[in-house]
């Protein structure tokens, strides 16, 4: 097989105080914005739409996965582990994350991220577009507990809610 040309490392986010003296780490959210989804339609004109949230949602996992390593290795406790997220999506600017409902026996989860960085503002469309934040938080929840997720968006606010509502539950539970 051919080396890959684009695995991703951190090496890649780089240094950005020898890179950007004068304009720091920061940026406009449209830009963000506007880079997500450009390549969201690039890539539905190429694959179409269901591959298209296949690869949103295994974007967010492989970030989320990198994310826990690098931010939440070695939290053992489930509380603990929570407030360090909603600290840092806070603080990076992310979103503002609750848990809404926790039931750590059954494994099953309701998540919030309001002032969510991929949809919160949009005009109102007739489904939910945060695949990539799913992906995310089923490699957080994943990490941290060594079993497998499957996170589903059910509220957003494209579809006319004022927060991002995230089910979670354990493959086959
Ligand atoms: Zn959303």
């Amino acid at each position: 097989m051919q080396d890959r040309k684009y695995a991703f490392s951190w090496d890649l986010i780089g240094n950005l105080d020898i890179g950007r003296p004068n304009l720091g780490p920061t940026t406009r959210l449209e830009v963000y914005r506007l880079m997500q989804y450009a390549f969201r339609d690039v890539i539905e004109r190429h694959c179409g739409t269901v591959k298209t949230d296949t690869i949103f949602y295994e974007s967010g996992y492989l970030a989320g996965q990198e994310f826990y390593r690098k931010f939440f290795t070695g939290i053992k406790e489930f509380g603990t582990f929570i407030s360090a997220v909603q600290t840092t999506l806070r603080e990076m600017g992310i979103g503002i994350v609750r848990v809404e409902k926790a039931d750590l026996e059954k494994k099953s989860f309701v998540i919030t991220v309001s002032e969510d960085l991929d949809c919160s503002g949009l005009p109102e469309l007739d489904y939910e577009v945060c695949v990539y934040d799913e992906g995310f938080l089923a490699a957080l929840l994943d990490s941290f507990t060594g079993e497998r997720f499957v996170v589903k968006e059910i509220d957003c606010w494209c579809t006319g809610d004022r927060t991002c509502r995230f089910t979670a539950e354990i493959v086959g539970g």
